[in-house]
């Protein structure tokens, strides 16, 4: 199963995929978090990417879409996979589909923008494994530790107020597009984003499933 997990940035979108991929025995792929881990490693694509991302501005589709084309094709990609921040533009949905991936469902999770800025302010994030948390809905049962891995949990850069509203401009701007782009295909299906994870968790499966 191949899915696509499309929202406005602090939708739900990293959390969810990450609790789905765990049900559906499948790997979540964040372009996100591939990024900061090239930002972290200073690799060419990284050093790319680092000043748009710091301002919350889309990196270049070449950079991204060759991450991704890399990734899928590991191994543990074989039995289908989660996207989750990708594709951001018409142009890299353009091109998932000239590598030949199929997608079979695009689930979308919608939050209206008021709840995504209270919701990006608080969330944190693990540095070493980009596990992500929220210091209200969320928390880590140490604070300031990953539970996962024990590495320190900071806030993003670009969780910062003023990056959120571009970020959420740039989300209207560039992605949202892939809304009518996919269900004009008849793969869209909408969940609305719910204030307990566990209840979005359950209105995502049964889109999947359904
Ligand atoms: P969020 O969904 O909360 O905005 P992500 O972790 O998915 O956060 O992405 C963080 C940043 O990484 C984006 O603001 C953007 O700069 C970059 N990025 C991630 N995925 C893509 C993509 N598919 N295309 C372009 N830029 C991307
Ligand atoms: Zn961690």
């Amino acid at each position: 199963m191949n899915l696509i997990f499309l929202g406005a940035p602090g939708a739900g979108k990293g959390t969810q995929a990450e609790i789905v991929c765990d049900k559906l025995g499948i790997p979540a792929i964040s372009t996100g978090n591939m990024l900061r881990e090239a930002v972290k490693n200073g690799t060419p694509a990284g050093l790319a990417a680092k000043e748009r991302m710091d301002k919350g501005d889309l990196v270049p589709d070449d950079i991204v879409i060759g991450i991704l084309k890399d990734r899928i094709a590991q191994d543990d990609c074989k039995n289908g996979f989660i996207l989750d921040g990708f594709p951001r533009t018409v142009e890299q949905a353009e091109a998932l589909e000239k590598m030949g991936v199929k997608i079979d469902k695009v689930i979308e999770i919608s939050v209206p923008d008021e709840k995504i800025i209270a919701r990006l302010s608080g969330r944190r994030v693990c540095e070493g494994c980009g596990a992500s948390y929220h210091m209200e809905y969320k928390p880590t049962k140490t604070e300031g530790i990953c539970d996962s891995c024990g590495a320190k949990v900071v806030q993003r850069v670009d969780d910062k107020p003023e990056t959120v509203l571009s970020r959420l401009e740039t989300y209207r701007e560039k992605t949202a597009p892939l809304k009518g782009y996919y269900e004009n295909k008849g793969m869209l299906k909408t969940v609305i984003g719910q204030d307990e994870i566990a209840d979005t968790s359950k209105l995502t499966l049964a889109a999947i499933e359904g």
